[in-house]
């Protein structure tokens, strides 16, 4: 690495960041929007700070640097990067990469991309999973812009970065916004395994009346088997937890109204504007948004009266139930990646994103590896749940789905998240399905016509001639 290195942003991935990067030997540059928590970082950063240099603003550090130079931004995503980077440029000058390490929307990233390479610059647009912990030790390092610009600064992230096996959990997975968005849909798988386990967590502890230490337990011990992963782990220590300061399980002493920062609803949002639908994720993002509506609730809880009765189910049910879930939810991301590399020209390596994400990340799991496999092997039609590992483990963990899916609906627990992975699975299991009526009634309403089945002809019309018309008819009945 030839470039002298910067950051900007000292919060709490700034600095996490920041620190691991020292520590693996590079010199570092650092500065902060709020010059005075540049000292504080340097103090904490103690031996490490002997290779840091504080700066009291984005130009000063900026001009104290050699070209050429590389900046990392680690600010707020949005109006902060642009703030960042109209204060950056005239002090920079060709052959300089600014590198974005936050959470940023792709389309943002595409658009700076182009606008900062015109100026004869190169940027970088990087996601970075892991959380405080994971930037301190070893994220998952998701990068998208030019080779050249991400081979200048690969000894950098790969030294950082986790490693699985020895390899790196660091690439470049494509031009522009490709890292951000990669980086978004495994927000977006976060938020669908997360709340998969939530309502694993519903049935067991309403519908089953267990504590939450048993489930803790019963987490633990799934750690162990198909269903090992971050989540599952970090899932049975926080229902292991007890409050200090009432003695009551940590857990009940949690508000139920679930936070989000953009990017998982982000995923649902790019997934239909591609023509997919992500509806594991977006029964997730959905579920969050639902319990911001606490008092709606709690109101509807009086004027409803619906009763939450047991539920008989097994632990190897829901077991089977979980990893059915994750599976549907892991390829309904992948799907997303497909249909937004084939959008933007991307070729996303698809097996390189599943070994990206196989440590440092939230969603590492013992799935990845067999992701990678299923999609370097046979493959039909190109969908996960289709290849053959993977059909297996649905063949043999989706009747146990239905029956947790039916048992939730008769008990009623609300499962959005595991009953639209079933409907998905379901679906793809069906060569004909249902949309035959709805291209009917299309055609009915708005003489949209349709593909006749026998004769293969388009532009047919149903013998409904005086139906009423409020629409010309689309050119091609399948587009519309
Ligand atoms: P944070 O602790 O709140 O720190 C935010 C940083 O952004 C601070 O350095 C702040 O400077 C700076 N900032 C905010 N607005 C600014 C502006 N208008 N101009 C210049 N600097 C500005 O946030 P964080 O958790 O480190 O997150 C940073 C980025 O990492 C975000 O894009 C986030 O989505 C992403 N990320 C976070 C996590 C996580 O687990 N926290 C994980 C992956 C990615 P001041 O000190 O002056 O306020």
């Amino acid at each position: 690495m030839t470039a002298s290195l910067g950051l900007y942003g000292l919060g709490v991935m700034g600095s996490a960041l920041a620190l691991n990067i020292l520590e693996k030997g590079f010199p570092l540059h650092v500065a902060n929007r709020t010059a005075a928590k540049v000292p504080p970082f340097l103090e904490v950063a103690g031996p490490l700070a002997a290779k840091a240099t504080g700066h009291d603003g984005l130009a000063a550090m900026a001009a104290a640097m050699t070209p050429p130079r590389a900046i990392i931004l680690m600010v707020d995503a949005g109006p902060a990067v642009d703030a960042a980077i109209e204060a950056l440029l005239p002090h920079l000058e060709a052959g300089d990469t600014i590198v974005d390490c936050g959470n940023a929307d792709f389309h943002d990233t595409r658009r700076r991309s182009a606008e900062i390479e015109a100026r004869g610059l190169t940027y970088l647009g990087v996601g970075v999973s892991g959380g405080e912990e994971g930037a301190r030790h070893g994220p998952a390092i998701m990068a998208g812009g030019r080779p050249e610009a991400w081979a200048h600064l690969a000894p950098v992230f790969e030294a950082i970065a986790a490693t699985y096996e020895g390899q790196p959990c660091a690439a470049l997975m494509g031009p522009d916004g490709a890292g951000h968005f990669v980086k978004t849909v495994h927000n977006g798988i976060e938020y669908a395994d997360m709340q998969l386990i939530a309502e694993v967590y519903g049935l067991l502890r309403h519908g089953q009346d267990k504590s939450p230490a048993e489930i803790g337990a019963l987490f633990g011990r799934w750690d162990g088997g198909r269903l090992k992963s971050y989540l599952v782990e970090i899932t049975a220590a926080v229902l292991s937890a007890v409050d200090p300061a009432t003695g009551l399980p940590v857990v009940d002493v949690i508000l139920d109204q679930a936070g989000q920062k953009g990017t998982g609803r982000w995923t649902v949002v790019e997934a239909l504007a591609l023509g997919q639908s992500a509806s594991t994720i977006e029964a997730a993002v959905g579920a969050r948004g639902w319990s911001a509506e606490k008092t709606t609730r709690e109101v509807g809880e009086r004027i409803l009266g619906t009763e939450r009765k047991p539920v008989e189910l097994s632990e190897a049910e829901l077991e089977g139930a979980l990893l059915a879930g994750r599976i549907v939810a892991y390829a309904q991301g992948f799907r997303i990646l497909q249909a937004a590399s084939e959008s933007y020209g991307w070729a996303l390596d698809q097996a390189r994103v599943a070994e990206t994400w196989r440590a440092g990340c939230i969603i590492r799991s013992a799935l990845l590896g067999d992701i990678a496999a299923a999609f370097r092997g046979e493959m039909p039609e190109g969908q996960l749940i289709l290849a053959p590992a993977f059909a297996a483990d649905l063949r043999a963990s989706l009747p146990s789905l239905r029956r947790v899916v039916a048992a939730a609906a008769l008990g009623g627990h609300p499962v959005p998240a595991l009953s639209a992975a079933l409907a998905f699975a379901d679906t793809f299991a069906q060569g004909r399905g249902t949309t035959d009526l709805v291209q009917g009634q299309r055609d009915y309403f708005g003489r949209h016509g349709f593909v006749r089945l026998d004769t293969g002809a388009v532009h047919q019309h149903g013998p409904w001639a005086d139906a009423p018309v409020d629409k010309v008819a689309d050119p091609d009945p399948r587009l519309s």
